[in-house]
């Protein structure tokens, strides 16, 4: 039952890190099963969260309550502040369906902005839209840009260029900013460096993705990000939206949902914790939050890896990595996705690209064997993490009764990890019950796509359908 790992290549691996070896699959591995029970219970928690304020996963209304016809026009600022890059973007949407012209400019996030002030972090932000004005729109006359801003954490929305942050996700920890409309202090920060923007709309990741990848496929249905953290939005319908029902919206206008289910079963009920999650959860900012993602986003795969190597090296009967300085191996968060990304995709029989890194990055040297038991630990984090993402998608295409869509997805991991959409792909075939000649990817029922930019465009998108909106309201 168990999948092959390279062929063979067990052979000579010691009898004790077979055994570790064997440990590790019974923690790692998620049957099919167990997929659909987990499956279950998501759309049970997406139902409760439609229903009730602070439930679990929180469905939050983003107020983008239509697709665009493709025939969206104007010049648009985007500003995505994400968990690891800040990009500032002006999007030009043309009249040609469907077309747009880009300019953009990234910047480094630094790290020590996502535990330092409020004060610091929104000065940070203006600052970097301050530059790309002053960059593009040199001694030009302008009047205020309209700006589709991507504030891709949880947040509640009473209309569209409002948002009260819930809570910080991604490693974030800074005070003062939770429980608080996050757009007047943005927009204090701007005011102050007399920055010619307007806040059009305050955007989720998942909603841009959504927005932008359905303006070239109107199947699109569903926008996903398996990146730095994970997370869907798809279209819901007014009339079922029973939390909404005080608001007296027409039942069938749409509206938007940013579904943050990263913070799916965050009270332990379906998902298969092992020892290595429960300390990744009780080490982070926010204990207690985020337990989806925190087993699948790239946030937290390569803590997973060396949280368990760690572990192995402690235990009495392993031998992994004895009498060498591990000092290394013991920072937290020192190993990053693309760290286990690179393992998974040593191309040498004996793994010597893998021997390289762990020397290079931990100054470990590492036997034959051991670099086995490391290529398949890395393949069962990874492996994991596709499988379990493929449930929040399947839990949403259920409770829709959508059995055929498309799916836009972005984000590192979902780009960049090997494997990553294959796995995938099986686990919505175990999931869904798909005959044996689909879930491979292409042409399944529901398929995944690489997702036009949702921060960039998807963001500029969403500005033009709340200022068409705004005047058509007139
Ligand atoms: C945030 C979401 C976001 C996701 C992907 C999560 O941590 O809470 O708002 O969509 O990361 O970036
Ligand atoms: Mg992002």
């Amino acid at each position: 039952k168990k999948p092959p790992s390279r062929r063979g290549s067990m052979a000579d691996v010691p009898q004790d890190l077979i055994k570790q070896i064997e440990r590790l699959e019974e923690l790692f591995l998620v049957p099919a099963e167990k997929l659909k029970e987990i499956t279950d219970h998501f759309i049970s928690e997406l139902e409760r969260g439609l229903r009730e304020e602070n439930a679990t996963i929180p469905m939050n209304a983003t107020w983008c309550m239509e697709f665009p016809d493709g025939h969206e026009t104007g010049t648009f600022l985007a500003l995505d502040m994400g968990g690891t890059n800040m990009r500032v973007c002006e999007v030009t949407l043309s009249d040609q369906a469907g077309e747009f012209d880009i300019i953009q400019s990234k910047y480094r996030m630094p790290e020590d902005l996502k535990t330092g002030t409020a004060d610091e972090l929104w000065g940070y932000v203006a600052d970097c839209l301050q530059q790309f004005i002053g960059y593009h729109h040199e001694g030009e006359k302008i009047e205020a840009l309209p700006l589709g801003f991507t504030f891709s954490y949880p947040a509640t929305q009473e209309y569209i260029d409002h948002g009260i942050l819930q809570r910080w996700t991604k490693g974030f920890d800074i005070d003062g900013v939770e429980g608080k409309d996050v757009v007047p202090p943005f927009e204090a920060a701007l005011k102050e460096r007399g920055v010619p923007i307007k806040l059009t709309a305050l955007v989720n990741d998942t909603t841009g993705t959504m927005i932008a990848s359905a303006y070239t496929d109107p199947l699109m249905k569903i926008g996903c990000i398996f990146g730095t953290g994970c997370n869907a939005a798809y279209m819901e319908n007014c009339g079922s939206i029973p939390k909404l029902a005080h608001m007296n919206l027409d039942p069938n206008l749409p509206m938007a949902i940013n579904c943050e289910y990263g913070a799916f079963d965050s009270e332990h009920k379906v998902l298969p914790r092992t020892p290595y999650d429960i300390i990744i959860d009780k080490e982070s900012p926010r204990p207690d939050q985020q337990a989806f993602e925190k087993m699948i986003a790239g946030l937290y795969l390569g803590e997973i890896f060396r949280l368990v190597l760690l572990d192995l090296n402690q235990q009495a009967d392993c031998n992994i990595f004895d009498g060498q300085d591990i000092s290394k191996l013991k920072k937290p968060y020192s190993l990053d996705s693309g760290f286990l990304a690179a393992i998974e995709e040593d191309p040498f029989e004996n793994l010597s690209e893998t021997q390289e890194l762990m020397q290079t990055k931990l100054s470990l040297k590492t036997t034959k064997p051991e670099l086995e038991l490391i290529r398949r630990l890395a393949e069962l984090i990874g492996t994991r993490a596709a499988r379990l993402s493929a449930c929040g998608v399947a839990a949403i295409c259920k409770k829709k009764g959508w059995s055929t869509c498309h799916v836009g997805a972005d984000g590192s991991v979902f780009n960049k990890y090997p494997h990553f959409k294959v796995r995938g792909a099986q686990a919505l075939k175990e999931i869904l019950d798909w005959p044996e000649n689909k879930g491979k990817g292409k042409g399944d029922p529901v398929e995944m796509f690489p997702a036009e930019d949702g921060s960039g465009v998807g963001a500029a998108l969403i500005a033009a359908l709340t200022l068409k909106r705004v005047m058509v309201g007139q």
